[in-house]
């Protein structure tokens, strides 16, 4: 059993902020929650039980190249076959690998996270190599695979009518077993044939579906060349996809139908801008009422710290909107916390309630920079870095513990 008292709790899927007189987790669920009054601000320093972070866009593959593309272009770095990040990674052994990706797993809980959504590069080999990981640390894997090698010719995706091979299909078939859905970097990476395919497959494993779309106006253009429409109205006739990442270069037009379809959309502005890339329109997509959430993306481009995120993307979002008094630091924190929900289901909630899976994550508001906060939520989104972080709960089991928090496990 895990206890707290008078502390303060960021409570429900709103993540409103109350005095809490007793929270009591027992197994893996929260048994009880006395709450007190509202508060949204302190007058000494409290405990800040809130709802544990999602990361929805990682490649936590390549985090044993931290910086590693530095002084490169998108393209450069990242795009196959011949992309910095995929050479490299080809010569890494599975032990010395799996070592990098564990530490980063183990960064994750230590900051606050119990879950992430990675794009997994490597085909079956790079699913199983994260899913080892994951169990060995705690911390949630959503491993979203991605084909070990591209399975089209660039003649083929031009014409865009081929389809997957049965190699191709069996080694797609071998990667659902082990992963929970299907990622590619960019819709024109497949023909609409194989998404099709892809679709299907996936709807019969009940699967998750993810794409890169509008990273830059390059995904768009290629993709009207091909197909004579742009990446993310191909990607939601073909593919259907559960999360669509980036959204960078989305325009009025684009926003709307993201919005339209109620799509589920990961930003990661701090990748976006390590890039040299514009950055994404986050208060047109707030206001247009499309599911936002946040992404670190790759490990070489970005630690996996979503204080950080959070941190730029409010302020970024505020300088959208011009005008100082939107958005509700709220509506940011809701992007790492409980609009998880559409997107997984199950047992992912992103809120704190009776009931509820017990995945907290508390941090330590006593300390001196932090105990005076006259505005709680803005204080965790600008303020908390990964110092703050005291214990990291996912399930009711314990993934981090400051060295400072005195045990209150029974
Ligand atoms: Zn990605």
């Amino acid at each position: 059993m895990l206890e707290f008292s008078d502390c303060t709790i960021l409570h429900g899927t709103e993540l409103e902020p109350y005095e809490c007189k007793r929270f009591i987790v027992e197994q893996d669920t929260i048994r009880a929650i006395e709450l007190g009054q509202p508060c949204d601000r302190l007058e000494k320093g409290t405990l800040v039980l809130m709802p544990a972070l999602y990361n929805s866009h990682t490649h936590i593959g390549d985090s044993c190249l931290p910086d590693g593309a530095t002084g490169m272009t998108l393209e450069q770095g990242f795009f196959r076959p011949e992309g910095y990040k995929y050479r490299e990674l080809a010569k890494r052994s599975r032990e010395e690998h799996l070592s990098h990706i564990t530490a980063h797993l183990r960064y994750m809980a230590r900051t606050g996270t119990i879950a992430h959504l990675d794009f997994r590069e490597q085909g079956v080999y790079g699913s199983q190599l994260l899913r080892q990981a994951s169990e060995a640390v705690g911390v949630r894997s959503v491993i979203l695979g991605q084909f070990n090698d591209l399975p089209f010719t660039a003649e083929q995706l031009t014409e865009n009518r081929a389809e997957l091979s049965e190699a191709a299909l069996q080694e797609l078939e071998a990667m659902l077993a082990i992963a929970d859905g299907f990622s590619e970097s960019t819709i024109n990476d497949l023909t609409d044939t194989a998404w099709q395919q892809i679709r299907q497959r996936t709807e019969q494993h009940h699967k998750l579906r993810a794409i890169h779309c509008l990273e830059n106006a390059g995904y768009r253009e290629v993709s009207l060349a091909i197909a004579g429409r742009g990446d993310l109205e191909r990607a939601l006739d073909v593919y259907d996809p559960h999360l669509i990442i980036h959204a960078t270069v989305a325009n009025d037009e684009e926003i709307a139908m993201l919005a339209k379809h109620q799509c589920n959309v990961a930003l990661n502005p701090r990748a976006n801008a390590n890039l040299g890339l514009p950055l994404p329109p986050i208060a047109a997509l707030l206001e247009s009422g499309t599911n936002l959430l946040l992404g670190t993306d790759n490990g070489l481009l970005n630690s996996p710290n979503l204080w950080a995120e959070l941190d730029f993307t409010y302020k970024v979002a505020k300088s959208q909107f011009g005008d100082a008094l939107r958005p509700d630091p709220t509506a940011i924190l809701k992007m790492v916390t409980s609009n998880i929900r559409p997107v997984l289901g199950g047992d992912a909630y992103g809120a704190l309630a009776v009931g509820l899976p017990a995945d907290f994550t508390v941090l330590n508001f006593h300390q001196g920079h932090l105990r005076a906060s006259q505005n709680i939520l803005a204080s965790v989104v600008t303020r908390v870095t990964p110092e703050d972080v005291w214990m990291t709960i996912r399930q009711g089991k314990v993934l981090y513990r400051d060295p400072r928090a005195s045990s209150l496990e029974d």
